[in-house]
């Protein structure tokens, strides 16, 4: 398992960018080394230990693209219809048989082998068969039209898929197509999530008057899990330094990373920062980022630890551009920057200038047709209704600090976040 330095995250400025949170994350956090084997129907989400280098062209050997008749190139004039007779019929799957002689078409369907000698293929919904059962093949199709050469998509030898890469649906298809039936992946991260605070139940137990429901916790989870996380769900902590610092530490043991939501901001009822001191170290973060409040990363035991606010949408925000960047890090995944897509703002808004903010949204589309952001009507960082009710977050950089209706904004999806 991967094991970090005790200062690892150690920052001496007061106010810190998500840019530079997100580099010394990536710049200290080591990947695991362990590997194992998953068959493909287990390998979506999955980060991929090695590179894929094709073993075999793809398509293996030049088929037709289209249903139709096979003929040598050389044979067409240029002026007018011409007429073949048709000599043969190769399904796909079947073997293309022997050479095309001079002059004449062959049957063909999507998929087949093209036979030897052919090299063009007219489609059948361009072609009439005459009273003879001659094929009339109209002029002016150029020379290899509707062939598929081999290695056409991938050339034999290729490197297709690189070591860290996600595999996804499509790229799960091109290991199949290679032939593959599995591959060699980064073991999944295992994550140890809580929850702290005196106040939080768990769904299903009591509750007291002055308590609520756990919601961070099964928020984080399902995060981790998109990303293809292993949770381990250690429940709620008290707001207790001496408990607080035992759950961590046994929590260390056995798992990459240590979440808890909570408890991170300096008042005297925030014990994070004590507990995780007494058994690793610690920093907290002042991000320059709205929602969100102070993140704290530190080291327990060689391995990492954030404690994100407690305030949901503070979490959901901060887990996106602190925990998501500490997972790529831990898997070996390279990251890559989320490109929001632009969208006219339908509001008007001002934020603070060297601050990021984001500004949870609905789109709608305008008169002409263009996407528009409309705000969530409220700001509370508490607020689990401007989540749901909404589609995703305009990105509104260190430098901007008013943005009015019409202007073009930066909109990132919730599901491009996660
Ligand atoms: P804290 O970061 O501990 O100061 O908490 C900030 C706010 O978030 C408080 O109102 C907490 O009650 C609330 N909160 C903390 N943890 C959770 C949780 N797991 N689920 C829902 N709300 C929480
Ligand atoms: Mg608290």
């Amino acid at each position: 398992m991967a094991q970090l330095s005790d200062d690892c995250f150690a920052f001496g400025g007061p106010m810190m960018s998500v840019d530079e949170a997100v580099a010394i994350i990536a710049a200290r956090v080591t990947a695991i080394e362990d590997t194992e084997t998953v068959a493909l129907e287990h390998a979506d989400g999955r980060v991929l230990a090695s590179g894929i280098k094709a073993a075999l062209a793809l398509p293996p050997f030049t088929n037709s693209a289209v249903d139709g008749y096979a003929v040598r190139g050389a044979d067409l004039a240029g002026g007018g219809e011409q007429t073949f007779p048709v000599s043969g019929r190769i399904q796909a799957g079947a073997l293309a048989g022997d050479t095309i002689a001079t002059g004449v078409a062959v049957r063909i369907f999507t998929g087949a082998p093209m036979p030897a000698g052919a090299d063009t293929v007219f489609m059948q919904e361009d072609v009439r068969i005459d009273a003879a059962g001659n094929v009339v093949l109209p002029q002016g199709l150029k020379v290899g039209a509707n062939v598929r050469p081999s290695g056409e998509d991938i050339a034999e030898g290729n490197s297709v898929l690189s070591a860290g890469q996600r595999l996804r649906p499509q790229d799960i298809a091109l290991v199949a197509a290679l032939g593959l039936t599995s591959v060699e992946v980064k073991r999944r991260l295992r994550v140890a999530v809580f929850s702290t605070g005196n106040e939080v139940v768990s769904p299903g137990a009591p509750r007291a008057a002055a308590q609520l429901f756990d919601s961070n916790r099964f928020m984080l989870t399902a995060m981790l899990k998109r990303l293809g996380c292993e949770v381990a769900d250690l429940g709620i902590l008290r707001d207790d330094r001496i408990a607080l610092a035992l759950a961590l530490k046994q929590a260390a043991a056995g798992h990459d990373l240590i979440l808890t939501s909570g408890g991170v901001s300096t008042g005297e009822e925030d014990h994070i920062k004590v507990a995780v001191e007494s058994v690793g170290s610690l920093v907290l973060w002042r991000m320059a980022i709205k929602p969100g409040r102070p993140v704290a990363m530190g080291i327990i035991n060689g391995k990492p630890f954030i404690g994100l606010p407690g305030n949901p949408v503070a979490s959901f925000v901060t887990f996106t551009y602190v925990v998501r960047p500490t997972v790529q890090a831990l898997s070996g995944t390279p990251r890559r920057r989320q490109m929001p897509i632009p969208v006219r703002s339908a509001f008007t808004y001002s934020k603070k200038m060297g601050r990021r903010e984001y500004v949870r949204v609905s789109l709608r589309e305008g008169a002409d047709g263009m996407l528009e952001a409309v705000k969530f009507p409220r700001e509370g960082a508490g607020l689990l209704s401007s989540l749901v009710e909404t589609d995703g977050l305009v990105e509104l950089g260190e430098d901007a600090t008013i943005v009015k209706p019409g202007q073009t904004v930066g909109f990132l999806d919730y599901s491009s976040l996660i």
